[in-house]
């Protein structure tokens, strides 16, 4: 082994002298459970408004919980007594569950915020879908797609942040386990990474279009329901399989190859429900798969499928408390979709076309293609 020393680079490529870094790491005092939830609180309570450079001079001096979930229109539809059920976010969260997902009430208020826009821009940016009729227009899924595409690069940002201070949780451990840890981090700052620079890429692009006032840059996939849907849910990300399970697209870490992005909202709207798909035309041939999936299945069985994509690959997701006493029995079975989601690569969708469970929860009356 190479002698590193004091004043050398460190080994695990931190950029930092090795005496400021892992030198004695293993002597050091090992991370309490309690330092660590400072740590992640001081990211993940981030305040910003998220507008490109361009438009800062109209902000708003104050930053509000923005909706990414319209209160008024979509969660109000799931609400029992002012609440729904929800993912409440956080290492507390899961630690206290130990370590299981769990839906728990949340206020209307709270549910599907963060506070990544300015009270000015919150209101003007999204009037046309929350003071217009929906008409289905570009506009209106464009900017439908837009809100979830910023809160995923918020919400990265803020893992990024984290991950990068986490290296330093191995105080105390051996030198192989320091090792084993470095590994581990270098490989999840470079998925992060990766992911928020393909997020920016489509952020950039509808940008501009919304700045043109062109909204052009997206395909849209609208499925109208029969009546609002039981859980309401939007998000943004680049889907491996198809709603059958069938493999789409294989996502690595590499950085010639950037993986196809949907954003996704499952939402009310004027007392309707719809189900919106919206991605990049460059993204065509992976993203058409899954919709040819959509297509191509008997429109009774639609709903089912999408519940179980819909649990499995999303966290900001909402239910009604209502609904969920109804499904009794298959509670269970929507926790282990659930933590499928949190599990990285354990994905088992193979049980899917053979389940012919009624979740009741989304149920699908047309489609309509728009590119
Ligand atoms: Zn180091
Ligand atoms: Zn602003």
């Amino acid at each position: 082994m190479i002698k590193l020393g004091r004043n050398d680079r460190c080994w695990c490529e931190s950029g930092k002298k090795y005496k400021n870094c892992h030198l004695g790491r293993d002597k050091a005092a090992p991370y309490s459970s309690g330092e660590a939830h400072r740590l992640l609180k001081t990211f993940t309570n981030t305040s910003k408004c998220s507008v490109p450079e361009k438009l800062r001079k109209e902000c708003n001096s104050r930053i509000v919980k923005a909706h990414t979930l319209s209160k008024g229109n979509s969660l109000k539809s799931i609400a029992h007594e002012g609440h729904v059920l929800g993912i409440k976010h956080g290492l507390g969260g899961l630690e206290k569950n130990k370590g299981r997902i769990v839906l728990e009430r949340i206020g209307i208020n709270q549910a599907s915020t963060f506070t990544g826009f300015c009270s000015h821009h919150d209101k003007e940016l999204f009037s046309s879908i929350e003071d217009r009729p929906f008409v289905e227009s570009r506009e209106q899924c464009t900017m439908l797609a837009y809100r979830p595409l910023i809160r995923e690069i918020y919400v990265k940002e803020a893992n990024y942040k984290v991950m990068e201070e986490s290296r330093n949780f191995d105080r105390g451990m051996s030198f192989p386990e320091q090792l084993e840890w470095a590994r581990m981090s270098q490989i999840n700052l470079k998925a992060a990474e990766l992911s928020l620079q393909d997020l920016s890429h489509i952020k950039n692009k509808v940008e501009i279009s919304i700045e043109e006032r062109k909204y052009n840059v997206l395909n849209h996939f609208i499925l109208r329901l029969i009546e609002p849907p039981k859980i309401m849910a939007c998000g943004v990300h680049g889907p491996f399989v198809d709603i059958n399970g069938k493999d789409i697209q294989n996502i690595d870490l590499d950085e010639n190859v950037r993986p196809a992005y949907v954003a996704v909202n499952l939402i009310a709207l004027d007392g309707k429900g719809y189900m919106i798909f919206s991605w990049l035309p460059e993204d065509d041939e992976v993203i058409m798969r899954f919709i040819s999936s959509i297509q191509e299945c008997p429109i009774d069985f639609i709903g089912d499928k999408l519940t179980k994509y819909t649990f499995t690959f999303f966290e900001n997701i909402f239910c009604s408390e209502v609904w969920w006493e109804k499904i009794g029995g298959l509670q269970e079975r929507v926790n282990e979709m659930m933590m499928q989601g949190v599990i990285m690569n354990i994905y088992n969708f193979s049980s899917i076309e053979n389940d012919s469970n009624n979740y009741q929860a989304i149920n699908v009356q047309s489609m309509t293609l728009l590119r």
